[in-house]
């Protein structure tokens, strides 16, 4: 927290520039940084500048910009709301000062804060919304990372949406004040209206609004089946973390960092529903049945699950549960094991002349009599991802040769993949059976077979044939089975 005597020297404020003329005096690059600054408003831009770069003439044509093709002088300043000295001459721009000063304009000086009436901030721009930084000038660096970063954190929709709730302001000053009031407000930046703006459905956004200003019922609840990615939490995608950040509960797997689940709203009830040292984890139906209980209570509900959600993760069986209870959801992507261990490895999952198609499976469907299609797949060249393989490895090893893929195939397996303490291992399929006495594996492992393999990057990885007997006696000192 600041301390209490810590007082701003430049106070901000929006000002009004719709219609109004903004004077920059300038050619170069400066003028023409400003005059980008500036052209996000619907000020007038006034250009004056003798001798203007290309730049600053693109500008000026393309965006219908008045130009002042003349020698400065003080009447160039007049009627202006703002005057930006932007010449790069110290005695012009000190000229330009004072001659604004003498008209009652606040001016600017670029780089020269000491003659500053006003800085300009950096500038999140989501019209009508508009978020400005400023440091007085202590820090540009600081205030353009400040800028990207909460840049990265508003919806790209958010200026839409602001426009339709403006367009409902006087609609919601008929409803009852306090309560009832807020509530339609925060369904409407949080609920229906904002996710169909953010689908790009304005009409559908309106009646959404139009339903939540005529119903006196409580919110609607709505789930996100969000993927959270492998493990690193700068994988999230921008809309996940949005989400989360506006959750009312975060339902999660074990699989799913705490890091991750840290990021959401900090009053979020957060329930774990994945097996994690010593609790005990949910049965799908009571997760099915957890979803529907907090959706039907009108919560925002982000369910998390590692990887993409719609990759093993049982997500058919939510999305059908949620359906059946008409409990709204939305989907969001996350990256998949499978591409963060390629990753990993530098992995070409496809490669020109060698493979063209993928195969993601669990490894677990080989253990029926009849090969499943994509061993027929793995067998014409695609690239197979095996999830949740460590512990059938030798099935899958054996299978797969059995079949006729060649025992020399390139292997890839890594465990954590994305994260810090990741394990790479190579080696060809008929190394494979090692893994399942790896008993030093305890995260999750990927496991990636084909020819395509062969095009990673094993610097970093150690061989899966060196552990093959020293793995099966560590497991044997660490009594695997008790
Ligand atoms: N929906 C998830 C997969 C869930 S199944 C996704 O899209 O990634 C769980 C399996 O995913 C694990 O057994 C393991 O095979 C794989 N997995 C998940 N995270 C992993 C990681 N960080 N490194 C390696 N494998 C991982």
């Amino acid at each position: 927290m600041s301390p209490a005597n810590a007082k701003l020297n430049a106070f901000p404020v929006f000002m009004r520039v719709d219609g109004e003329a903004v004077a920059i005096v300038g050619n170069g690059e400066e003028a023409l940084a400003k005059a980008r600054l500036l052209s996000q408003s619907s000020a007038m831009l006034r250009i004056v500048a003798d001798n203007a770069g290309g730049g600053l003439l693109d500008f000026i044509a393309s965006t219908g910009a008045v130009h002042i093709k003349a020698a400065y002088e003080a009447a160039h300043l007049q009627g202006a709301a703002l005057v930006f000295a932007a010449s790069g001459d110290e005695a012009l721009d000190r000229c330009v000062v004072e001659d604004a000063r003498r008209l009652s304009i606040p001016v600017n000086a670029v780089d020269r804060p000491e003659l500053c009436d006003f800085f300009t901030p950096a500038l999140v721009n989501r019209a009508p919304v508009a978020i400005a930084i400023g440091t007085e000038g202590a820090g540009p660096v600081l205030a353009q990372m400040l800028r990207s970063r909460i840049d990265r954190m508003l919806s790209p929709s958010l200026g839409r949406l602001a426009a339709l709730a403006a367009s409902f302001r006087a609609a919601a000053e008929k409803l009852p004040r306090g309560n009832r009031r807020r509530r339609f407000w925060n369904d409407f930046f949080a609920g229906a209206p904002a996710r169909a703006i953010e689908a790009g459905e304005l009409a559908e956004a309106r009646g959404a609004a139009l339903d939540l200003l005529a119903s006196s019922a409580p919110a609607e609840g709505h789930i996100a089946l969000v993927g959270a990615g492998p493990g690193a939490e700068d994988l999230l995608t921008l809309r996940a973390h949005r989400l989360l950040m506006e959750a009312d509960a975060i339902v999660y797997d074990a699989l799913v960092p705490e890091a991750i689940v840290a990021m959401g709203r900090r009053d979020a009830e957060r329930l774990p529903v994945g097996k994690r040292k010593g609790c005990h984890s949910k049965s799908q139906e009571e997760i099915n049945a957890l979803l529907i209980e907090l959706g039907s209570a009108g919560k925002r509900v982000v369910r998390l699950k590692s990887g993409d959600p719609l990759v093993f993760g049982r997500a058919g069986e939510e999305m059908a549960a949620l359906r059946e209870a008409g409990i709204a959801y939305e989907v969001v992507p996350g990256v998949t094991a499978a591409f963060a261990a390629a990753a990993d490895f530098e992995l070409p999952l496809t490669l020109r002349g060698v493979s063209s198609s993928m195969v993601f499976t669990t490894g677990h469907d080989l253990k029926g009599n009849s090969l499943p299609d994509w061993a027929k797949l793995a067998i014409s060249g695609a690239t197979v991802a095996v999830y949740m393989g460590r512990s059938v490895a030798a099935e899958v090893a054996g299978r797969l040769i059995e079949a006729g893929l060649s025992p020399d195939t390139a292997v890839a397996v890594v465990e954590n993949a994305s994260l810090g303490n990741r394990r790479r291992f190579h080696g060809t399929l008929a190394d494979l059976p090692s893994l399942e006495a790896r008993a030093d594996l305890t995260g999750p492992v990927m496991t990636i077979i084909g020819d395509a393999v062969a095009g990673a990057n094993f610097e970093q990885s150690e061989p899966l044939a060196a552990h093959k007997h020293e793995g099966a006696a560590s497991a044997v000192a660490e009594g695997v089975g008790q």
